[in-house]
């Protein structure tokens, strides 16, 4: 593996300039006391300045490459993140943690995004209507909406990138992207890929820095369009900047999904996807089940498919083979888990199994599965890591109550083998994606992806092309009538 320590910078009109801010540095979370991953100078509120004039500069001459010409650059950057598949998936494990066959996967999921957009291109874009004038044709267009501003956190720090910004770009407009502070390498090495693939001068533009250059950024008048995934009050202080003057936001926040689990159901199978949704990842994804809610008599039988497999869960570097979890990303997150899961114990909880964690340095966090009620702490606000909390619920009813009784509604599973039972929770379920035998997490990049309530934002979905391009267009409606032929 690379050791070295890579220098970032910014990219703001197609120049990569050093920072006129802040040193800073990214520590690899498997070994924090060891070489710093990356080391770079935040950008300053200046360069925002730059990065903004930039990208309304470039805006024209983007958006007159048509659509099948910008579907052309994103299949380039497909194929330019193909070739550098290994690399990017082991800076990805180096940098933010994760075992290696997650990098890979989230790498091989970038790719596909960027092919799924770019074919996009070569889909119709807009509908006729019949006139009342014979020669006349009334057509919809669609127009860029704008400069993008672009807020995204480190736990994807490749994907929900791409899964932005190839559609910001495919419909014509610039981009100013702000990444997490835990993954800028990522970042960079996404920039680097995109420029490469003949994204112009401009059209893109990275800045690296803290959240308060986020603020600065979605704040920025100049911005028409806000994309957001992050936590739920970051979220809502954008929301509360965005909304009043008017543009465009989308936003996909924190959750706290339940698993139902009915008596009915293939238990192995069930413990199966519920362990994986609830630790994979070390828990950092906000689609990960929080809840596990068994019905009726199953809880006995389900708490013994459950333990032995989160025991036998094998934490470690991401790069070592048969690492199942890797650290979570910072000493900060590390703390605020295993804070929680104290407070949890203190409130009542009962810690039903854990794994052990290696004695090296690193931000370690034991995957637990805890018994408890309700009422619990952890069982309304989101712990984002390999934490998840069995809860009992009397029939049906009190379980589709118990999943629906916090502020979150993202995604929502559950396991039985009754259709009845299972159309019923797609219905009453509230959340954004409810799966039935599969688990939270994981979703197809063509199908519309968004929560409900807290986790998320009245505006067109992620993922699927359809919202993509409602959301990062305007749409005009063209009435084209034949000017009078000339006799004269
Ligand atoms: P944060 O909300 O802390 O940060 C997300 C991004 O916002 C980062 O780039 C961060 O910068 C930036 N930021 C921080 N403060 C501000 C601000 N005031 N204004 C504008 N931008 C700001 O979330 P995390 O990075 O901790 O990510 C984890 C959260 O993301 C979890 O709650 C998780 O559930 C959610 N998430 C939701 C997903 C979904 O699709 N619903 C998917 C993945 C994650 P910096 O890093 O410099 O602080």
């Amino acid at each position: 593996m690379n050791t070295t320590t890579i220098h970032l910078r910014q990219l703001i009109g197609g120049t990569w300039a050093d920072g006129a801010g802040v040193p800073q540095r990214s520590e690899d979370p498997a070994d924090p006391a060891g070489v710093s991953v990356a080391e770079y100078s935040t950008a300053t509120e200046e360069q925002l300045e730059q990065a903004m004039a930039a990208a309304g500069a470039a805006a024209q001459d983007w958006d007159r490459r048509g659509l099948l010409g910008r579907g052309q650059v994103l299949r380039r950057a497909a194929q330019l993140m193909e070739d550098r598949a290994e690399d990017l998936a082991v800076l990805m494990t180096r940098e933010q943690g994760k075992s290696l066959a997650d990098s890979r996967g989230e790498v091989g999921a970038s790719i596909e995004t960027l092919h799924y957009h770019a074919a996009a291109a070569r889909r119709p874009d807009g509908a006729t209507y019949p006139s009342g004038h014979p020669d006349e044709v009334v057509r919809t267009v669609r127009r860029p909406v704008g400069t993008v501003a672009v807020v995204t956190p480190w736990n994807f720090p490749l994907q929900i990138p791409v899964w932005k910004i190839a559609p910001a770009l495919l419909w014509g407009n610039p981009v100013v992207w702000k990444p997490a502070s835990d993954t800028p390498a990522m970042a960079v090495a996404l920039a680097e890929i995109l420029v490469e693939a003949g994204v112009p001068d401009g059209v893109l533009n990275l800045l690296l820095g803290p959240g308060h250059l986020g603020a600065a950024l979605v704040g920025h008048p100049g911005t028409a369009a806000v994309t957001f995934t992050g936590s739920v009050p970051v979220g809502h202080s954008i929301r509360d900047a965005v909304i009043p003057r008017g543009a465009k936001l989308q936003m996909e926040l924190g959750g706290h999904n339940a698993a139902v689990v009915l008596p009915d159901a293939h238990l192995p199978s069930a413990a199966d996807a519920i362990v994986a949704a609830a630790m994979g990842s070390t828990g950092q994804k906000c689609t990960a089940t929080r809840r596990i809610i068994a019905v009726g008599d199953c809880y006995d039988e389900l708490v013994g498919e459950l333990v032995g497999r989160v025991e036998a869960l094998v934490v470690g570097r991401g790069a070592d083979a048969g690492t199942a979890l890797g650290p979570v990303v910072s000493a900060k997150a590390r703390d605020q888990i295993t804070a929680a899961v104290q407070q949890a114990t203190d409130e009542g909880a009962e810690v039903l199994a854990t794994a052990p964690v290696p004695d090296t340095p690193g931000h370690w966090v034991s995957p637990t599965l805890l018994a408890g009620t309700p009422e619990l702490t952890i069982c309304r606000e989101e712990v984002f890591g390999p934490v998840t909390t069995l809860l009992r619920a009397a029939d049906l009813d009190a379980a589709i109550e118990l999943a629906n009784g916090t502020d979150f509604g993202l995604t929502a599973s559950v396991f039985t083998r009754d259709e009845r039972v299972a159309r019923r929770c797609v219905d009453e379920l509230v959340a954004g994606l409810v799966k039935v035998n599969a688990p939270s997490t994981g979703s197809e990049l063509h199908a519309p992806f968004g929560g409900l309530r807290d986790s998320s934002f009245p505006a067109p979905r992620e993922q699927a092309s359809d919202s993509a391009a409602e959301f990062f267009t305007v749409s005009k409606t063209a009435y084209l009538r034949l000017a009078p032929e000339d006799n004269s």
